[in-house]
């Protein structure tokens, strides 16, 4: 097999009997302590402490140029900014949980470089364990020659229901997590944090009407990718699906604040609508997950008739949203657009977009991480829900 061939540090830990993507305990955590890049253009060393010697895989991916290292489950606890900073070859690094029981270190390069050695030290005396990748740079024809096409990550058994439950079915889906952050406010606020506690607050008020029954597609800090959170929706027939972000805008690009809500459209309805689905489009590549190589069916979903009822029934329940968000969140100046969202693509489940707001703007932030505002927001994306069944019903009904 062609990535066993490239498997380039194969450290068995030490000590460590069964398996080793086996839950792991409290007192056996893994925990990444902290980083450190050295070197230069021609070599770049990336260390990570860690408590205790694990088994790494690390492999070269192309398009853009990335080295992915995956580990069993680690705890993060790096110092805040870590992976923030380029020096050398590494123009920086993201690292999170990427599936059950596996963990991910994605680093982004500045220029093609190849795995020379990637090793793990065991803990000595005061020493810490230390995991160590080094970098070589080369051209760009011997990058590709080297890189891999990444393995899928297994899709969470969790999500799946089977149930005789007629209610209409919610699904939440906090955008982000794990290696791929989202957004990142000058705090180090981060956005798929931000928008899972968003996510589970609206869970928690759904729940308490009983009117509903509610999915995630996902609950904790874990990868997912765009592609299974669509999946997750269709499979488990959902009746609605609503995914939550928060946007941000780089220095120098002007200012804005305030909720939006999207809906899919081949065309963007305008520039800014085009270049936020770009960003979150590329969730997938951020984690070290390629959509090129994936079966593209959800990329490559036509717009066709059969989806126009599932349109126009999306459309309808973001002008409920925007309605209801009146009362309890500062709405953008135009807080309904549209533009080519992978994640909205189910033909048959209506789906919208909820930007909160941006995490480049002190005073949303400021919103978006209080337990107040967090309250108010659910109740109004709730009493949308309400008022977009309650409208769906009766209009079955008078046909
Ligand atoms: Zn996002």
């Amino acid at each position: 097999m062609r990535i066993a061939g490239i498997l380039l540090g194969l450290v068995l830990a030490a000590g460590f009997s069964g398996p080793v993507y086996a839950q792991q305990t409290a007192g056996q955590r893994t925990l990444a302590l902290d980083a450190r890049l050295a070197g230069d253009a021609n070599r770049t060393r990336l260390v990570i402490d860690l408590n205790r010697k694990v088994e790494v895989r690390a492999y070269q991916i192309a398009n853009p140029n990335r080295i992915v290292v995956d580990l069993p489950e680690v705890t993060f606890d790096l110092p805040v900014g870590a992976g923030k900073q380029s020096r050398g070859l590494v123009a920086a690094y993201r690292y999170g949980n990427f599936a059950p029981g596996k963990a991910r270190i994605v680093i982004d390069l500045r220029e093609p470089a190849n795995i020379d050695k990637t090793f793990v030290i065991p803990a000595v005396e005061d020493q810490p364990a230390r995991l160590v990748i080094d970098l070589v740079r080369t051209d760009a024809a011997t990058f590709l020659k080297q890189a891999i096409i990444p393995e899928k990550p297994q899709p969470n058994a969790q999500v799946q229901q089977q149930t005789t439950d007629t209610r209409p079915l919610i699904v939440i889906d906090p955008g982000h997590g794990g290696p791929d952050t989202g957004a990142i406010a000058k705090t180090g606020d981060e956005e798929k944090e931000v928008v899972l506690q968003v996510a589970k607050q609206l869970r928690a008020e759904l729940l308490r009407t009983s009117r509903y029954r509610v999915l995630m597609t996902r609950d904790d800090d874990t990868f997912v990718p765009l592609e299974e959170r669509v999946s997750i929706a269709r499979t488990n027939g959902a009746s609605l699906f609503i995914s939550v972000h928060a946007d941000s805008l780089s220095k120098g690009t002007g200012e804005a604040s305030g909720a939006t809500v999207y809906t899919v459209s081949e065309r963007a309805s305008d520039k800014e609508a085009q270049s936020l689905a770009d960003k979150e489009n590329r969730a997938d590549i951020l984690a070290g997950y390629n959509l090129a190589t994936q079966p593209d069916d959800v990329a490559n979903i036509l717009f066709n008739l059969a989806q126009r009822d599932t349109m126009n029934a999306s459309a309808m329940f973001a002008r409920t949203l925007v309605g209801t968000l009146k009362k309890s969140a500062r709405l953008h100046k135009s807080p309904l657009k549209s533009a080519g969202f992978v994640v909205l693509r189910s033909p048959e489940v209506p789906s919208v977009l909820l930007e909160l707001g941006y995490l480049s703007s002190p005073a949303d932030l400021k919103q978006m991480t209080s337990d107040a505002w967090r309250e108010k927001v659910s109740r109004s994306v709730v009493e949308a829900i309400d008022k977009f069944f309650a409208s769906r019903t009766s209009t079955v009904v008078g046909r």
